[in-house]
């Protein structure tokens, strides 16, 4: 069996820079040459002339110089410019030479449309195919993808990885959990997708039954992704679905899922650094942070023909690991993303991200996987309050009222050594609350704006 789906997954440190070298250069060429926008012409050619860029690039002989060079030519894009130039301003190709579009799903404005060529479509799926490989998924895999299809990068995005690699692969969709239960045991799947809000969900239907084994038997991978989750709820869902879970990364503005993954030592997401660019920057001043600092993550597509998207500022919260790895893979490794910079909120003047407080729920064996956190003024004090709902798993939510108060207690201690605010707890029973079926809306803020 191959130690590997694609070479490039092994390619030295050296290899990768004179791939990222090459690539930007063919991606710089498109930009100039094309008829169809002008967004980036504009922005990095109207001062700079492009022969002597491309020397200059062709010149650089280490990694230093060529990024920063790079970052002297190349603005941020960020969210606002995709929204500005909706539907295809930054398309670079004739109107029939692409044959997919995705959007991102953001909840508020224009969203953002991206455009892929048939050529676009095959290197993703290439780039997909790697992750699954990466985290251990075979070609005589059967995987069912449990997440939504439709815009989502997530449904398509994940299918064609996973064909493409060879798996035989159930596009089950979101939600119906009896259905997709149904599946898992029909067609003795082994590995799944599934955002991990819908895993924890699943998990409390199916989850520390003793015949784990037997009812799933070849039931092995999770891949788990698309948005921001703890390492408490890895721990969860890899013990109550009996898998091992992968952290899988990506965007739909840098393609879609494949953009990184956890390859079998899970110790952060390797991102494909032949494809994309990798930079943390400080999202206040937009400067460079050394490796080890946490900072907004900042992407640039290399393979991408049809729609490449330069220093997009993500903003994704993490940081960089490490530049080598057990595996012998050298591409960068980033801790699991912390949250986005708009995710945070402030409460009493403390800035508080949802992890923080999903790190301390899931470590009360009580608390079942579904919560909420609910920011409201109080009429009283006029103070903001913080209350989060928890549900409480069945044989817990039957103990009497003096340790169901205690437990209250407790979380809300834990809670306040945590966040240094204290909030207010409900206990709720068991299936409770609201679920979603695609990526888990949790932080409802009811405070007047
Ligand atoms: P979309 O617009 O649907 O492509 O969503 C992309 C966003 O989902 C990213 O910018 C992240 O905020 C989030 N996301 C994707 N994968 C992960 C992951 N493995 N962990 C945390 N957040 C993720
Ligand atoms: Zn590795």
């Amino acid at each position: 069996m191959n130690k590997f789906y694609d070479a490039a997954e092994f390619f030295t440190a050296e290899e990768i820079l004179n791939t990222q070298k090459r690539r930007l250069i063919e991606i710089f060429e498109i930009l100039n040459n094309n008829k169809f926008s002008n967004f980036y012409k504009q922005r990095i050619f109207q001062h700079n002339n492009f022969d002597e860029v491309l020397a200059k690039i062709r010149k650089c002989d280490n990694k230093t110089d060529f990024y920063a060079l790079f970052r002297q030519l190349v603005p941020f894009t960020t969210k606002q410019d995709l929204r500005e130039n909706y539907p295809d301003k930054l398309c670079c190709c004739e109107k029939n030479n692409y044959v997919r579009m995705h959007c991102s799903s953001g909840t508020t404005g224009n969203p953002t449309a991206i455009f892929y060529t048939k050529q676009d479509l095959d290197t993703w799926s290439r780039l997909m195919a790697r992750s699954l490989f990466a985290a251990g998924v075979r070609p005589d895999d059967v995987f069912q993808n449990m997440s939504g299809y439709g815009l989502f990068t997530g449904g398509l995005g994940i299918h064609q990885g996973a064909e493409t690699l060879g798996c035989l692969t159930i596009p089950a969709g979101a939600g119906n959990s009896k259905r997709q239960i149904k599946l898992l045991q029909d067609f003795s799947v082994s590995v799944i997708h599934i955002l991990p809000s819908y895993a924890l969900h699943i998990a409390d239907v199916i989850g520390g039954e003793e015949n784990l084994k037997q009812k799933f038997p070849n039931l092995r991978i999770g891949i788990v992704g698309a948005e921001p989750y703890t390492e408490e709820s890895r721990n969860r869902i890899q013990k109550a679905l009996g898998v091992k879970v992968f952290n899988n990364f990506g965007m739909s503005e840098m393609n879609g899922p494949g953009v990184g993954i956890e390859c079998e030592h899970q110790n952060g997401i390797h991102i494909w650094e032949d494809a994309y660019i990798v930079e943390i920057i400080d999202p206040k001043t937009g400067e460079i942070l050394p490796d080890g600092e946490i900072g907004e993550l900042v992407l640039t597509t290399l393979t991408r023909k049809g729609m490449p998207i330069l220093r997009y500022r993500t903003r994704d919260l993490t940081k960089i690991l490490g530049r080598d790895c057990p595996c012998g893979r050298n591409h960068v490794r980033i801790e699991r993303i912390l949250g986005r910079s708009d995710d945070m909120f402030i409460i009493r003047g403390v800035n508080i991200f949802p992890m923080q407080i999903e790190t301390i729920l899931l470590n009360f064996p009580e608390i079942s996987n579904n919560y909420l956190i609910q920011l409201e003024k109080n009429p009283q004090t006029n103070l903001d309050d913080l209350r989060i709902k928890v549900e409480i798993k069945n044989e817990f939510f039957a103990e009497n009222v003096r340790h169901l108060r205690n437990l209250q207690k407790r979380i809300e201690t834990a809670l306040r050594d945590e966040i240094l605010v204290r909030p207010i707890i409900e206990l709720v029973q068991h299936n409770s609350l609201p679920k979603t079926e695609g990526k888990a809306k949790r932080v409802f803020d009811l405070r007047e704006k």
